[in-house]
């Protein structure tokens, strides 16, 4: 590599962060309330060592998980709360709250417009329908998302009957180019749905979102959210897990899917310690506030390039996703490689596109991860197709999403996809 090189990358990013001054104090504002916000928790809950300790066999009485599930409930506003590492995933988390809620005959009613990837077998719209609400004689629509790309109020209206039980919405933007739904939007939504029926339960898809704002959707009036603890809520540290937020009644009910029903809440031990998901849950705020730095300068350094990003640098964030629309598969393989070989896990494998089950384009992925998969960790991922969209999230440092975007920049520079 040239000197030339390393000074235009050095400028690149120095003049893309001091552009970036304003959002960032902004949020580390978010951090600092939000830190008081776990740290006023963790104090009205007394917090203390024997809260970590391990349990075994069925987990009565175990102080940790309840204690834990008590913090959640208070940090979302919530009656109740269900904080488990056996629930493996967001994916798991929103299907528990699924098959909790609707019985057969009712309507469950999706208004962002189709779901997450993986919740498409749970419902029944993709997949060969076993074990689905489909098969369980759930039947399910969905209302699209308003030119504006918030919630279509007129549309939901149309599309709610008097079988519909269970509203969902999904927060982030997943792998679509559209704006992330804001806590205070999802809640005129829900105060709508519950105008029209107040017993229809407003169900939020809250991955990537937590922590990046100071409210959470459960305190504008939705009835239950839940998402992954190796996403935000788990701040890096949590090794698996999943939580559910919301309304006691529906918290009971879906604990009796959780384990069975007379048992719910009562039991499941953990015999590993429960210290990481209490730390990683204190250390949340400041771990989203440096992916969201990383999701800022990457918008910044990008759209100085001259391609579109979504959100654009200093547009307010209600997940962690930085999209880029990178206009070449040379520039996205690049992107993608640039990610793995400044990561701490796995720098050593070089991602290619592939055939992913589910997916109609290749796909390609970068990860190197402490967690598993656990995307609050730097990664970035895309489809093989126009325009070359490169979805971006994570990083547990901001030194290190910093230091990743120059391993991208160099690898384009040095062949030529950028000038
Ligand atoms: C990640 C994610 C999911 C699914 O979570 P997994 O842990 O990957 O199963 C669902 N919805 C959204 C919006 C997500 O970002």
């Amino acid at each position: 590599m040239t000197n030339g090189t390393n000074e235009r990358i050095e400028k690149l990013i120095g003049d893309a962060e001091r552009a970036c001054a304003r959002s960032f104090a902004d949020l580390e504002k978010i951090e600092e309330t939000n830190t008081r916000r776990i740290l006023d928790a963790f104090r009205t809950h007394s917090v203390a060592l024997r809260h970590f300790s391990p349990t075994n066999g069925y987990g009565y009485d175990d102080i940790g998980r309840d204690n834990l599930e008590r913090i959640f409930a208070d940090l979302f506003h919530t009656e109740s709360a269900i904080v488990r590492p056996h629930i493996v995933s967001g994916t798991a988390a929103l299907s528990l709250c699924l098959f909790g809620l609707l019985r057969p005959g009712d309507h469950l009613l999706s208004v962002s417009g189709t779901p997450y990837d993986t919740l498409q077998t749970v419902i029944g719209t993709a997949g060969d329908g076993v074990g689905s609400l489909k098969e369980m004689k759930v039947r399910y629509s969905q209302a699209e998302l308003g030119r504006d790309g918030g919630p279509d109020l007129k549309a939901i209206a149309a599309a709610i009957c008097p079988d519909t039980r269970v509203v969902m919405i999904q927060r982030s933007r997943g792998y679509a180019w559209r704006p992330t739904l804001s806590p205070d939007e999802i809640g005129r939504a829900a105060e709508l749905i519950h105008r029209i029926n107040k017993n229809i339960i407003v169900l939020v898809d809250n991955c990537y979102g937590e922590f990046t704002d100071i409210h959470e959707p459960t305190h504008f009036g939705a009835d239950v959210c839940a998402g992954s603890l190796i996403k935000n809520p788990g701040g890096g540290l949590a090794p698996t897990g999943g939580y559910i937020c919301g309304r006691k009644d529906l918290i009971d009910r879906i604990s009796c899917r959780l384990t069975a029903p007379g048992i719910g809440r009562e039991e499941g031990s953990y015999a590993g310690s429960y210290r990481p998901f209490y730390q990683g849950l204190f250390m949340a705020p400041h771990t989203v506030c440096q992916a969201l730095k990383t999701a800022v300068l990457a918008a910044a350094v990008f759209s100085s390039l001259g391609m579109e990003t979504s959100p654009k640098a200093g547009e307010k964030r209600y997940d962690i996703i930085q999209a880029i629309k990178l206009g070449s598969p040379e520039k996205l393989i690049a992107f993608c490689g640039g990610v793995q070989a400044a990561s701490p896990v796995d720098a050593d494998c070089v991602p290619e596109p592939w055939d992913m089950p589910g997916y109609e384009d290749r796909v390609i992925m970068a990860a190197g991860t402490f967690v598993a998969g656990a995307s609050i960790e730097l990664s970035a991922d895309g489809p093989m197709r126009e325009p070359y969209t490169v979805y971006l999230q994570g990083a547990l440092t901001y030194a290190h999403g910093r230091l990743a975007l120059k391993e991208i920049l160099r690898k384009m520079l040095e062949n030529g996809l950028i000038r």
